[in-house]
């Protein structure tokens, strides 16, 4: 199936009047704030919205307007004429909505994820944009919606979380104009920013402290990484979504290539994070290796099997990958304060 174009994505959003709208698993804010974005520029133009999601969104999110179109996935009956995905690279990044979405008259699929499988009878995918909130402003703009305070705020934070607060290599001249325009609209960067990052419960932080404890260091390959067990998460109270962005901290140490996470969760499975600090290590092909996706500087999977069995396979692949290209770069060997870490072995 091939990818649409923008006026072709229009096109279909003008003809058709009943909607579902999904994001993946574990939904982030990127997910969250582009289908409510959408969902209120649709109904701006009178069209019937339903959003319902496999996971609920994690506490930090509820702060964001949704006007009764958020149903829990129990209440879906009955087909819709569209199911819309936003940010799912496969169908099966879609959960338990899947189902409704094979019942519904079509499926438009927009994404940003170079891994994406063209899924849709629509395909909007573009992994040029930072988020896929970028594609629902041009998509939005395309459609004649005149945006308001709700929308800027659903899309402000889209691109505020997929680009680490405007920090990642993902980050555009575009992203920051987008930001000018829906600052137009009233967002209020700071509030946003405290909803979103600032709002974190004792045991997240508790979590994050066992995190930390976890970290494990590949001093040649500039490999980091932490582990999360079932355990950590059942003694602090908390979640899986409690531990967003904690790879961020393995990531930020000095001479760290790739920074990895291991996250057990139920049914025997692990979840895989992988994050790249320079842009010769595509840890897509990684995560796609594992039967996972995303971008070059970010991506994950999910595999099954014990924490140990899975670390050992992918921390293999991930050397193996860095061996492949480190005759384009200079391989040091993080040394240092953290050197102390490597001799711990998890
Ligand atoms: P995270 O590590 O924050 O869960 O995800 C990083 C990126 O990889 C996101 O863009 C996310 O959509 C993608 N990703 C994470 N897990 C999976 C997975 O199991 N399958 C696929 N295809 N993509 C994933």
């Amino acid at each position: 199936m091939k990818n649409n174009s923008l006026k072709e994505i229009v096109r279909a959003f003008r003809k058709y009047d009943n909607y579902i709208l999904s994001t993946h698993i574990s939904p982030d804010g990127d997910g969250i704030g582009s289908e409510l974005a959408l969902g209120f520029g649709l109904k701006k133009l009178g069209k019937k919205v339903t959003i319902a999601n496999s996971d609920p969104f994690p506490a930090n999110y509820e702060f964001l307007p949704c006007d009764g179109m958020l149903k829990n996935r129990e209440e879906i009956k009955g087909s819709y004429d569209v199911a819309v995905s936003l940010e799912c690279p496969g169908l099966d990044r879609v959960g338990k909505m899947k189902k409704v979405f094979l019942k519904s008259g079509r499926i438009i699929n927009l994404d940003h994820h170079m891994s994406n499988e063209f899924f849709g009878d629509y395909n909007y995918v573009d992994d040029g944009s930072a988020a896929v909130g970028e594609q629902v402003f041009d998509i939005l703009f395309e459609l004649g919606v005149k945006l308001d305070l709700n929308i800027a705020t659903c899309l402000y934070t889209s691109l505020l979380t997929d680009t680490g607060s405007f920090s990642y290599s993902n980050t555009t001249r575009r992203t920051h104009e987008i930001v000018i325009e829906l600052m137009k609209y009233g967002v209020n960067p700071s509030e946003v920013n405290q909803n979103v990052y600032e709002v974190s419960s004792l045991g997240k932080i508790q979590l994050l402290g066992r995190a930390i404890n976890s970290l494990c260091i590949d001093e040649r390959y500039g490999i980091a990484w932490t582990v999360l067990a079932k355990k950590d998460f059942e003694d602090t109270g908390t979640n899986y979504s409690d531990s967003e962005g904690i790879i961020n901290y393995a990531r930020s140490i000095k001479g760290v290539n790739i920074a990895i996470s291991f996250t057990e969760i139920h049914g025997e499975r692990v979840k895989i994070s992988f994050r790249s600090k320079r842009n010769e290590i595509d840890v897509n092909k990684i995560a796609l290796f594992f039967a996972g996706g995303g971008h070059k500087r970010a991506s994950g999977a999910l595999q099954k099997g014990t924490v140990n069995e899975v670390k050992e396979k992918v921390l293999k692949k991930t050397i193996e990958v860095i061996k492949s290209v480190s005759a384009g770069f200079k391989l040091k060997p993080v040394l240092g304060a953290c050197g102390t870490l490597t001799k711990k072995k998890r």
